[in-house]
């Protein structure tokens, strides 16, 4: 192989191209840099926005959205709380069970509801159940009042303290302050007082308990506590038809005049 000699100019030619293609590189890789950075800025603009948005929608799913009559027809889900093997709490003396008691109660409001051209929705309506355990049984309850978008989640119960048999009193349980819950929670806990059976415990808020149907369901939602199972006077109105009809008439009023309140603002917007 014979090597060609190279002149001056060819050597200071082929200097100078390797010296644009050398600049050449070096702009394309800092054009690379730039793109690059301009990705991951892009990205992460992204991806705070997602996380913001997650944010506002579980802050609003907790403070719950107001229900609109302009949609689909008002519907209330009533949760009769525990059921089947799960007897919730228990008065020996006078033979009554919980899940007795909130069934009763649930399908008499649902009645009286219905009749006001509210659609119901019933986790149960009878002493069955399709949930096997305690967190099957809470995420299904939630499931029914979700997927059927309704606007009002009422779940029902009655409390239990071992340590006085003279604790008394209806208790109604929302999960914050200046919320829809609360609105509808004072509706219900001055009816429950208007009857006068029991003592009013108030208003009690989520914060204080967790409270798993309160937490999970996209509903202006309450969990009624309708008087103490572990005091006599409260178990024997409760087990009454008495006691039974004036509690299902005093919840479903408050119900009632949640959903004409809704009605008035929105005939105002
Ligand atoms: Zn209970």
């Amino acid at each position: 192989m014979q090597y060609k000699q190279l002149t001056s100019e060819e050597i200071n030619r082929r200097i100078r191209l390797r010296k644009k293609r050398r600049i050449a590189r070096r702009k394309r890789r800092r054009r690379f840099i730039s793109l690059l950075f301009f990705l991951i800025l892009i990205c992460s603009i992204l991806l705070i926005r997602s996380c913001n948005n997650d944010f506002k929608a579980k802050t609003e799913n907790n403070t719950s959205l107001k229900p609109s009559l302009s949609k689909d027809r008002f519907t209330v889900c009533i949760d009769a709380g525990h059921g089947e093997y799960d007897n919730g709490t228990y008065n020996e003396n006078l033979d009554v069970y919980e899940k007795d008691i909130a069934l009763d109660v649930s399908l008499k409001i649902g009645q009286i509801l219905e009749n006001q051209d509210i659609n119901i929705l019933y986790t149960r309506k009878d002493d069955t159940t399709p949930w096997k355990s305690q967190p099957d049984s809470l995420k299904g309850r939630c499931d029914i009042s979700n997927n059927n978008n309704a606007d009002i989640f009422v779940s029902i119960h009655c409390n239990y303290y071992d340590d006085s048999p003279k604790v008394r009193g209806s208790e109604v349980w929302c999960r914050f302050k200046d919320t829809e819950d609360e609105k509808l929670a004072k509706f219900i806990s001055n009816n429950l007082t208007m009857i006068n059976f029991t003592e009013n415990r108030g208003l009690k808020y989520e914060s204080e308990k967790k409270l798993f149907v309160l937490k999970n369901t996209n509903a202006t939602s309450v969990l009624i506590e309708l008087g103490y199972l572990s005091n006599n006077k409260d178990t024997k109105y409760l087990k009454s038809l008495e006691g039974k009809n004036k509690c299902a008439r005093a919840i479903s009023e408050a119900i009632i005049k949640y959903k004409d309140l809704i009605n008035e603002d929105e005939q105002k917007l």
